[in-house]
């Protein structure tokens, strides 16, 4: 048995578990921040909880065996991914980087690019008006400072403390359709989206959805990750089962 840790937290995470977990041979051990509070937990082995650094990481790989390491985790999740590349290099396990291509601008989209958070802020805060922010909890503070807007923030879980003036919350899970993301951006009256690059097609129906109401888009940049030479990184699940089978 050669033991798979899949660094997850991800839809595609979710796919590659649920794909693999039946191949003959392999063992599959899916890692998930816990911060969701109801995560979707895939088939296999899940673990919970941070590994305690670059260090703990390379440590779990090394007790555990860990033939294989993939990190399927969110293009924005840079902790993880750097500790990834480094603990991977230090037990010496292959790793692969699952990483889904970015969005590209369309020729009617209204997309105005922010290098992160902060500059994203700045941009609502020039604009003002009713704003439909879809951004981690934990960027929230970045744009707790705005007064003259109203934010309606969707994620999946809504923390207790929302650090923000003037807002209204949706607690959702992606995939959402297009249909659904047009009539949430009508009847909130909404005239300003800022959103993460996540790419993939779970939530890229609101970038479709304001392309035809002809809203603009504050589109915040990935954060760039260094990966080491000999890491490899591929854009599908498909792409990452055939990577680990011609390793094996
Ligand atoms: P991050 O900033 O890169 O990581 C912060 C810390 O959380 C890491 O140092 C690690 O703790 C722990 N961690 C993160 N992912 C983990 C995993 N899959 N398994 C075990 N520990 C993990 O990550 P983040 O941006 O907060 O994202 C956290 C999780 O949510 C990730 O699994 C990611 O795939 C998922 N997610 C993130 C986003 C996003 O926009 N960032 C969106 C959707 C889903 P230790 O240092 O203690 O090991």
């Amino acid at each position: 048995m050669k033991r798979v840790l899949i660094l997850g937290g991800t839809q595609e995470a979710y796919e590659l578990a649920e794909r693999l977990v039946d191949v003959a041979g392999l063992e599959i051990i899916s890692s998930l921040a816990g911060r969701t509070r109801a995560p979707r937990l895939p088939k296999g082995r899940v673990r919970s909880g941070g590994f305690g650094g670059t260090d703990g990481l390379a440590r779990y790989l090394r007790d555990e065996s860990i033939a294989y390491l993939i990190n399927a985790t969110h293009p924005f999740a840079d902790q993880i991914s750097a500790h990834a590349v480094a603990a991977a290099s230090m037990a010496e396990v292959p790793l692969l980087r699952l990483l889904r291509p970015v969005w590209e601008p369309q020729a009617e989209d209204r997309w105005i690019a922010a290098r992160d958070t902060a500059e994203a802020a700045e941009l609502c805060r020039r604009e003002g008006g009713r704003i439909l922010l879809t951004v981690g909890s934990g960027e929230l503070e970045a744009f707790a400072g705005i007064r003259n807007a109203h934010f309606v923030v969707r994620m999946v879980d809504v923390p207790d403390i929302v650090p923000l003036h003037d807002y209204s919350t949706i607690a959702a899970r992606g995939p959402f359709s297009l249909a659904d993301e047009q009539a949430l951006l009508t009847e909130q009256h909404v005239n300003l989206l800022v959103a993460k690059n996540s790419g993939g097609d779970a939530t890229y129906a609101k970038i479709e959805a304001a392309r035809r109401l002809g809203l603009p888009v504050v589109m915040i940049d990935r954060p760039q990750i260094a990966l080491e030479p000999r890491s490899l990184v591929v854009a599908s699940v498909e792409d990452a089962a055939t990577w680990l089978h011609r390793s094996d």
